[in-house]
């Protein structure tokens, strides 16, 4: 089990207590900034990067055997979380900066090659909100065609339109494929992951990998993109049980 935002971490014995009751990750802060660290979607910038207590959770992580995840977090707090940490991290879903200029929530190549160096890995995400400028906008387009409608998107008819109207945008596992090849590019396979987010992100889908029946198609593209089944073993998962495994060595 994971935990997305490390808010309710009161105090250093909490981390001890969530890992007994079964939590391996958590994303030390979501959408807000919070007592551990700065969020790249809040504009405050609370603690500069991750506060003091952060450092302090982050090695209490690294102890008890807690995956930091860095997804959702400022750059400062990133580069801070990479000081501190003697594990391999893990950014549960987080695409490349490069496709989303200005776009904080998505890596730029620095912090790739860091997590790289420090021997973590990048889950990739799927949603139209992490792929591209472009995807962005479709998927802001389509939605408003579909308030403009007065469509529910939780109802079948908002579903289906809001399916049409991605399928002729042409957003698809190429574009996710983009962000693999550009880390591939960048520090090789063996720092990616897959980071669906399919609970994150509503409808805001590629048609073609909207849901978990749909992985053969991003495989499939790898598959035609050259990469071996090794490749594809590790980027699938692999990668990510060698950084849980590393998290979970005590005394090292
Ligand atoms: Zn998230």
């Amino acid at each position: 089990m994971g935990m997305e935002n490390g808010a309710p971490i009161a105090t250093l014995t909490d981390v001890a207590y969530f890992h007994r009751r079964g939590i391996r990750y958590v994303t030390l802060a979501h959408s807000r900034d919070n007592q551990i660290s700065d969020s790249s979607y809040d504009t405050l910038r609370t603690n500069g990067g991750l506060s003091a207590f952060g450092r302090d959770v982050v090695r209490e992580m690294n102890r008890v055997g807690i995956l930091v995840d860095v997804s959702h977090l400022t750059d400062a707090a990133i580069r801070d979380v990479l000081a501190v940490t003697t594990r391999p991290v893990i950014a549960t879903h987080s695409g490349c900066r490069h496709f989303t200029p200005g776009m904080e929530r998505n890596l730029p190549d620095t912090l790739i090659r860091a997590i790289a160096r420090n021997g973590g890995v990048v889950q990739v995400p799927f949603s139209h909100y992490f792929l591209s400028a472009r995807s962005r906008e479709v998927f802001f387009q389509a939605e408003k065609k579909l308030k403009d409608k007065g469509l529910d998107a939780n109802s079948p008819e908002g579903r289906q339109f809001m399916t049409a109207e991605l399928t002729t945008s042409g957003v698809s596992v190429r574009d996710v494929a983009d962000h693999i090849d550009h880390i591939k590019n960048l520090v090789g396979v063996a720092h990616i992951g897959l980071g669906g987010d399919f609970d994150g992100v509503g409808l805001a889908l590629p048609p073609d990998l909207a849901d978990v029946s749909m992985y053969p198609n991003l495989i499939a593209e790898l598959l035609r993109r050259g990469y071996s089944k090794s490749d594809i073993r590790k980027i699938c998962y692999q990668n990510t049980v060698r950084v849980w495994q590393a998290s979970e060595q005590r005394g090292k």
